[in-house]
């Protein structure tokens, strides 16, 4: 039954839907169409398709196959939006092209291939009546590119309470140079408003100078109490945005200013103890304005995997079996949904897809001799987790 269910993957099929879903624009806010396109193939390999409209013509895409026993139930995952096109491309981004063994066009492996080898996957159990227990369901989020409002619908979403384990098809394909990553830092972005008092500027002790307070501010921003972790070290911090000061000339003290810095978070680091570190370093100063902080989305919570739960034992034995040498895993720093289903909804997640080294580049491509291996492995991670 293995056999036949392996034999039903089908490269041509993976192959010819990944250009199809290149060819549609879906840059994050326009996954309307993408979805649509995704339902329909769904739909004709006999799933059944639940739409959940996350913003006007930005749905989220949930389909399932339900098994013969009750039993553990597994997602693969995709974001359905890609980035907006960048700078530089030689090529027409939504014209899939194949050259010298890769086929270039926006989200080839960011994320469409990893889409692409989902469906095969899922096509293939349909069509070999392969037998299991549990759950095999695939979801299409929108606005990983942005702000993560799909995959925090699929969280509150009633298809996916007790999911076990979440595979995202994300570009890691677990080598030396992208390995697996079994924890990934969060983010915070401070919005931070000083409020001075105006005044003639030929006078400036009478006022007080909100800009020059938030001066003495971002230089004792290395004073922030950062958490050492074990797996991942310090986070960091990095000022984004800084705005204050007359629109139109005035010699007036400015009574405003304000500012944004990005603060990577550690596992132990919550969004509510970076606000308490900084208002106690911005106490730790003595400034004469007032100063509010608060942060302003997006917002991701780090986590950390358990190596030893059962989708991370699967996939390490799944791994050395098609790929013939054991996976490389990291702690890194990148932000994928995973920050939204395990560091919110503490489902685990495990990251497998092809490389990435063009991911958020022009010129965007996957070699095409990962898809063969990845949806082999995606098929084998499903068999073994729903045995
Ligand atoms: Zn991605």
């Amino acid at each position: 039954m293995l056999e036949e269910l392996l034999k039903k993957l089908d490269l041509n099929y993976t192959l010819k839907l990944l250009k199809n879903i290149i060819q549609i624009n879906s840059t994050v806010g326009n996954e309307g169409e993408l979805v649509e396109f995704l339902k329909n193939e769904l739909e004709s390999l006999g799933l059944k398709c639940t739409l959940d409209e996350v913003e006007p013509n930005r749905p989220n895409i949930y389909s399932k196959l339900i098994g013969i026993n009750p039993g553990k139930k597994i997602n693969y995952n995709g974001h359905t939006d890609t980035i907006p096109v960048v700078d530089g491309w030689e090529t027409d981004p939504f014209e899939p092209i194949i050259n010298n063994g890769k086929l270039y066009g926006l989200g080839a492996c960011d994320m469409k291939a990893g889409i692409a080898c989902a469906i095969n996957m899922l096509r293939a159990f349909v069509e070999s009546d392969y037998t299991f227990n549990g759950e095999l369901s695939f979801s299409g989020v929108i606005d990983e590119e942005a702000f993560g409002k799909g995959a925090k619908a699929m969280l509150s979403h009633s298809e996916f309470k007790n999911v076990d384990a979440i595979v995202l098809g994300e570009p890691y394909p677990g080598d030396e140079i992208q390995p697996i990553p079994l924890g990934i830092t969060g983010k915070i972005l401070y919005d931070i408003t000083v409020k001075g008092k105006a005044a003639h500027a030929f006078r400036p002790y009478l006022g007080i100078n909100a800009i020059e307070e938030l001066g003495k501010i971002i230089t004792n921003l290395d004073k922030l109490n950062f958490k050492n972790h074990p797996d991942f070290g310090k986070g960091n911090y990095s000022t984004l945005k800084i705005e204050g000061g007359y629109e139109i000339y005035s010699v007036v003290v400015p009574a405003f200013a304000r500012m944004e810095v990005n603060r990577l978070l550690v596992p132990g680091e919550t969004a509510q103890s970076a606000i308490d570190d900084m208002n106690n370093l911005i106490e730790s100063i003595n400034l004469s304005s007032q100063v509010t902080v608060e942060i302003k989305p997006p917002l991701y919570q780090a986590y950390i995997s358990d190596r030893n739960d059962l989708i991370f034992r699967v996939f390490d034995k799944v791994y050395r079996s098609v790929m013939g040498k054991a996976p490389f895993y990291e702690y890194t720093s990148g932000i994928t949904d995973a920050n939204i289903f395990a560091g919110e909804g503490n489902i685990p997640c495990l990251h497998l897809g092809p490389h990435q080294e063009t991911a958020h580049q022009k010129n965007e491509y996957i070699s095409l001799d990962c898809l063969e291996p990845l949806s082999k492995m995606y098929a084998l991670i499903a068999m073994n987790f729903l045995e």
